[in-house]
């Protein structure tokens, strides 16, 4: 272990339109409290020597287990009604990766992911095989309907009378978003003793997306990327937009090729970039270093970090 090598680990839990007035008081203080609880998991594995990829997973696996965040139980609803979860991991030493798309009964799609990147010869897995694929490697499997809450049925109900109203096929955008993007995605970075980066995604998608739709955050270089040279990302926000401008990976490029550093990397894309095509959303980060970085252009991003110096969990932009 290099004696300057710092341990550290950042989450978020989805950017968005969030506001303080949208929010009580309890809800925050309950979405704060699962933001540490997953910070503490990833960050104790950390500390007694663990490597990121499984200290990224306990963090991930909590935030997919809570309610309060669009990914595993409190994923949002398809235009259907049902939900299709998307995932994703990276090691940055390697380049290994695994993804899973559009899986509806496994319970913890980030535990897909690995499944994916460790014990098969592809990176992406979807839909059904996904499911059987997680099936057969013994991950726990649900029904459907146990992703069910009543706040994203209510969020789809809104789309669905909006859509309805206008007699259009599909929602428009705006409303998607409008309903959607109070809470959304869940991802964590983190490097380890010896100074390994690992990143990975978890979601739910965006409210009301038609069938068979992916997002960003199960391709690679799109909502997740690690390279040990450079960063490790897990984004949320838009992911059409996401897709389209490769956000992680075109921020470690930035890092890589420009030396810039992360933060000035992720301000770039995700305040400039980004933000001038109307493409909303954020990104948490870690260089090799172990300095996180938060990045978002939304008014809101659940997110956290922990290192041996500080930690942090905060809501709001202003915070
Ligand atoms: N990026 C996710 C997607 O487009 C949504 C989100 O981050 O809230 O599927």
């Amino acid at each position: 272990m290099a004696a300057e090598q710092q341990v550290a680990i950042v989450i978020h839990g989805g950017a968005g339109t969030i506001k303080r007035e949208n929010l009580s008081d309890e809800q925050e203080k309950a979405i704060k409290k699962d933001l540490q609880a997953a910070l503490d998991a990833g960050y104790a594995i950390l500390e007694r020597g663990g490597d990121s990829t499984q200290s990224i997973i306990a963090a991930i696996k909590i935030l997919e287990d809570s309610e309060h965040f669009n990914a595993g139980k409190g994923a949002v609803y398809t235009k259907p009604g049902k939900h299709e979860l998307d995932a994703s991991i990276m090691r940055g030493n390697d380049l290994e990766a695994g993804a899973v798309a559009g899986v509806s009964y496994t319970k913890n799609p980030i535990l897909a992911a690995e499944q994916v990147m460790l014990n098969s010869p592809h990176v992406m897995l979807a839909g059904s095989g996904a499911d059987t694929f997680s099936q057969l490697k013994g991950l726990e499997q649900v029904k459907n309907s146990y992703f069910d809450t009543p706040a994203r049925y209510k969020a789809w109900q809104e789309v669905e009378t909006k859509t309805k109203a206008k007699n259009a096929d599909q929602a428009s955008q705006q409303d998607v978003l409008d309903a959607e993007f109070k809470f959304g995605t869940v991802g964590a970075v983190a490097v380890d003793q010896n100074g390994d980066i690992a990143a990975g995604t978890s979601t739910g998608g965006m409210t009301y997306k038609a069938w068979g739709r992916v997002g960003d955050s199960p391709v690679i270089g799109a909502g997740t990327y690690a390279d040990n040279r450079s960063c490790g990302i897990s984004a949320t926000g838009h992911g059409e937009f996401f897709i389209r401008y490769t956000v992680a990976s075109d921020i470690c490029a930035r890092v890589r090729y420009q030396k810039l550093t992360l933060q000035q990397a992720a301000q770039e894309v995700i305040m400039t970039e980004l933000k001038a095509v109307g493409g909303s959303g954020g990104v948490i980060g870690m260089d090799p270093k172990g300095k996180p970085v938060m990045v978002f252009n939304t008014s809101g991003m659940y997110r956290g970090y922990k290192t041996p110096e500080s930690s942090k969990v905060a809501i709001y932009g202003d915070e």
